[in-house]
């Protein structure tokens, strides 16, 4: 039996294998693509607003150097008014504006909003006040000091210049504008490049066209697109320069990052759709494989795996280990035979109706599960013994009749785990926890309580209790200890005699077999011959019991003793064998016994197997010089006509006749007419199991033989026995 430790380890290995069933890691695989996305486009989001923040950053220092220098010179010659002039001509958009905000001066429209915030840019070191446009909305100061990207209308304008044809209006001054720049060399190259080209205006941009296009048709005819903020800047006596920024972009590199951005979006979209089919189609392959696992082919049910799984689920979830509940061993008994008269998919037929009939009759928490060839393995919960056991019935006498021309029969072993119980099962370690228990232990015990059943083919319900499990665990260690049990002489012979009513004299004896089991433990035969019978083992007992009753019979007659012939159970497997007399006659004489001094006792039932065959080694026996007696007259099944045939030198009358109310004037009669029934079939008569002495000198008035009981002995060591003989 293992440990504790042991068990819980099996189970931790097959609840892993449970589990790897169980999981879904399609949905895993499906987080773990989510959250890789999630990563992705929030790396991709960071990199690119690090990297617009530093486009934009250089381009605003770009046209703020323009500005200042224009302000710097305004506010160090603000009455001449030739430089007010130039300024007008040269520079971008501008006003400047008093101490009140009243305006001074301006260049272009005014479209500064005055809708501002100050702005420090990543380095800090410097802080400007910018304003946003009032036309346009797609740059503006942000709160955090920085200038933010309205994207959403950027794209708007982006799709518009794709899509539409956009209506742009030329500029009021820039005509001017360009043609006074052709007369300025001198200026720098970028004012040079806005003031040369022509600014369309629309959605709040500005743009300047291709060389080639006069005119705005489409995306194509662009060259670069301004977009307008406004910074002020400190003029001196309170005045404000507030000049008109623009921000540009050249319109090939705009479409370039939006044609990546979109490439980069359909390819996220793609891998998505892909990864979400795989997902999907392998959760419903995962489905259907899961449900082979737990599917049995043959009742179109759940298997054992299911039972396994569940079972254990159920009497240690955490709602359900509170409840009542039974481990089921169902049998269909008929199923071999039904398979043979009929057909093997016949018989697969009818469990599939049988699993379907139990599958209907319980409820969703319990569990029916075919678990091998005629077995069902089901956990039902329970109130009490008495109610479980009426609804066995209740469905062994439903299924009894679903075949029309047939009645089966079903049997249950039934073994319960109560919700107060914490443990099951004595065994010689202490009783097991609950929590160290597996289904499979309660089922085994279910089907140790139906394996009682097995020797009939009746229907019928066997609860797994303590008695059963001792007489299990003893047919264990029987069966462990048999061998060494013979090679190690625990097997001991006790003879009980055998007396003449009339006279009071020893006339033979029976041996009877016991186990000295220990020291002070002597097993009677009661409690292991069955077991023997039933595995096989009797035959070697017989022997071993033949060989040291010729043993001592020699040795006792070599020491002088007068020896009377000692009977020999045979048991009735061991006569199936055609050369038993041969076996017993050599065994015999190998220890140098008489024969005449070994008598062989047949037990009644054996009388109904192979008659001829049993003639047969009887009138062997009988040839060698053996005496053959038949065992228990009397006792079960009648045996009137077996005594016909067989020629049979004893008759033993069972104990019975002398036991309970039967035991009076009728009893007598029956007796007295068996014992003359014997006689004149020539028989020698020995009545067993006497223990009254009214009873013994009835016998003696009847003409009976030999009694054998407790009057006169019990069975007794042979040590004990010596001294009842004579030399
Ligand atoms: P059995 O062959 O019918 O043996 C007679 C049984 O009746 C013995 O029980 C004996 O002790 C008991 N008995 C005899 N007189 C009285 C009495 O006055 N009162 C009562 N109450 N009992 C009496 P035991 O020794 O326990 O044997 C039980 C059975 O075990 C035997 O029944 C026999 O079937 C089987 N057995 C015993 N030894 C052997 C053996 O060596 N080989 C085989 N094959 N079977 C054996
Ligand atoms: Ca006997
Ligand atoms: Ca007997």
């Amino acid at each position: 039996m293992a440990n504790a430790k042991d068990r819980v380890k099996i189970k931790k290995k097959r609840t892993k294998i449970f589990r790897k069933v169980r999981n879904n890691n399609s949905f895993g695989t499906f987080f773990a693509y989510l959250f890789l996305l999630v990563l992705f486009s929030a790396i991709f989001v960071t990199i690119a607003g690090f990297f617009v923040e530093y486009i934009l950053e250089s381009k605003f220092y770009e046209e703020y150097s323009k500005l200042s220098t224009v302000a710097e010179i305004y506010e160090g010659s603000k009455s001449d008014d030739n430089i007010i002039q130039t300024m007008m001509k040269t520079s971008n958009d501008f006003l400047i504006t008093d101490k009140t905000g009243n305006i001074l001066h301006q260049k272009g429209k005014n479209t500064c909003s005055f809708e501002g915030n100050t702005v420090y840019l990543s380095d800090k070191a410097d802080k400007f006040l910018i304003y946003k446009d009032s036309d346009s909305d797609y740059l503006y100061p942000g709160k955090d000091g920085y200038i933010k990207v309205r994207w959403k209308q950027i794209w708007d304008l982006y799709s518009k210049m794709l899509f539409d044809k956009i209506e742009f209006t030329v500029e009021g001054s820039g005509d001017e504008a360009g043609d006074e720049a052709d007369d300025e060399p001198d200026a720098a190259s970028e004012d040079t490049v806005v003031a040369e080209k022509k600014l369309h205006e629309a959605h709040g941009v500005y743009v300047t066209l291709n060389a080639d296009s006069d005119d705005v048709n489409g995306i194509r005819d662009i060259d670069s697109i301004k977009i307008p903020l406004w910074v002020s800047i400190d003029a001196g006596d309170g005045e404000n320069f507030v000049g008109k920024m623009l921000f540009s972009f050249n319109i090939k590199d705009v479409v370039l990052v939006f044609e990546i951005a979109l490439a980069i979006v359909v390819v996220a979209v793609v891998l998505s759709i892909l990864m979400m089919i795989s997902i999907i189609s392998g959760i419903i392959k995962y489905r259907r494989v899961r449900n082979l696992f737990y599917k049995d082919f043959v009742t179109d049910g759940k298997n054992w795996n299911w039972y396994l799984i569940n079972g254990d689920k159920r009497i240690h979830g955490f709602y359900s280990r509170n409840q009542n509940w039974a481990a089921v061993n169902f049998v269909f008994k008929n199923y071999r035979n039904y398979c043979l008269c009929h057909s093997v998919p016949e018989g697969e037929e009818a469990l599939a109706k049988i699993n379907k009939v139990i599958e209907g009759s319980i409820d969703k928490s319990e569990i029916c599960a075919h678990a091998t060839t005629s077995n069902f393995a089901l956990l039902l919960r329970y109130e009490n013994e008495e109610e479980l056991r009426q609804r066995l019935n209740q469905l062994i006498e439903e299924l009894s009749h679903i075949e029309e021309e047939h009645e089966f029969s079903f049997q249950a072993g039934v073994a319960l785990l109560p919700s107060d119980s914490n443990t099951i099962n004595d065994t010689d370690e202490g009783r097991i926890p609950r929590k160290e228990l597996f289904i499979d232990d309660i089922y085994n015990n279910a089907c140790s309580a139906r394996a009682v059943l097995s020797d009939t083919d009746e229907s019928g319900i066997q609860f797994f209790d303590k008695n059963l499990l001792d007489d299990q665990k003893w047919t264990d260690i029987v069966q462990e200890r048999q061998a060494a049990a013979i090679s190690g002489e625990e097997f001991k012979v006790y003879y009980q005699p055998k007396y003449n009513p009339q006279d009071n004299t020893l006339r033979g004896a029976e041996a009877l077999i016991r186990w000295q089991f220990s020291e002070d433990e002597l097993v009677p035969p009661g409690k292991f011959i069955p077991i023997f019978e039933k595995n096989g083992f009797i035959t070697e007992i017989d022997h071993y019991m033949i060989r040291h009753v010729a043993r001592d019979q020699k040795m006792w007659l070599d020491q002088g003793y007068k020896c009377v012939p000692v009977s020999v159970n045979v048991s009735r497997a061991h006569f199936i064998e055609t050369d038993l007399a041969e076996q017993i006659l050599g065994m015999v004489d190998e220890e140098g016994c008489p024969h005449n001094l070994i008598e062989i006792e047949l037990t009644e039932s054996a009388f109904f197997d192979d008659k001829k065959a049993m003639i047969e080694t009887i009138k062997k026996l009988k040839s060698y010089g053996f005496a053959v007696s038949m065992d228990d007259f009397g006792a079960g099944y009648s045996s009137l006509n077996s005594l016909k045939d067989m020629p049979l030198d004893v008759l033993k009358l069972d104990a019975d006749f002398f036991r309970g109310e039967d035991a009076g004037e009728r009893g007598q009669i029956v007796v007295s007419e068996a014992i003359r029934l014997g006689k004149s079939l020539n028989m020698r008569i020995v009545a067993e199991g006497v223990e009254e002495k009214e009873q013994v000198e009835f016998l003696a008035s009847q003409g009976c033989d030999m009694i054998q009981g407790y009057y006169y002995a019990k069975p007794m060591p042979k040590s004990d026995y010596v001294s009842r003989m004579s030399k």
